[in-house]
């Protein structure tokens, strides 16, 4: 663990964001183990909200995968560490507050809770399994029928839905 790192945890813990964190996967029967990097790994998260495969509390990153998968995306696990740094930064749970608001904002903007993120963008939409909209709406060299199609597609919540769950897409 660097010196960072080791700080970012115990910021998040004195903040109450991973207490939070852990209190949630016992309320909702996640098993939690030791994770790389200061981050604590939850698998087999049942509750039905919030809709995504994995998602972050402070330091601890949530998973609906059983133990065996969870935390092994080394791409999803490098953005869902990216919301713990976010905790910090934000001292904890205004985070939370913060990322509803962006979220909402997205939602009006681009019809889903991510491209327009603030939280999101930072953390990477692609490796979160959000679409990019403003690079489709600028990207150069695609006929409009096409273009329409892609717009289309990020639009449909079905769509992204199902992109999200395909792909391990996280919070
Ligand atoms: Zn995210």
């Amino acid at each position: 663990m660097t010196p960072w790192q080791r700080l970012r945890r115990i910021a998040n813990i004195i903040n109450l964001s991973t207490p939070l964190g852990l209190v949630l996967c016992r309320a909702a029967g996640a098993q939690c183990k030791a994770g790389p990097r200061g981050l604590v790994i939850a698998a087999g998260y049942r509750w039905s909200l919030p809709h995504a495969a994995a998602f972050t509390v402070g330091n601890v990153v949530v998973y609906r995968a059983d133990t065996a998968t969870a935390g092994r995306d080394p791409v999803l696990l490098g953005h869902e560490e990216q919301h713990s740094t976010q905790y910090a930064w934000c001292l904890g749970l205004p985070f939370l507050v913060l990322y509803f608001l962006c979220a909402g904002w997205s939602v009006l903007r681009t019809g889903n809770p991510g491209t327009a993120n603030f939280f999101e963008r930072r953390a990477g939409l692609a490796a979160g399994g959000y679409p990019d909209r403003e690079a489709t709406l600028t990207g150069n060299g695609t006929d409009n029928a096409q273009r329409t199609k892609r717009i289309e597609a990020s639009h449909d919540p079905q769509h992204h839905r199902y992109r999200r769950r395909h792909r391990g897409g996280g919070a």
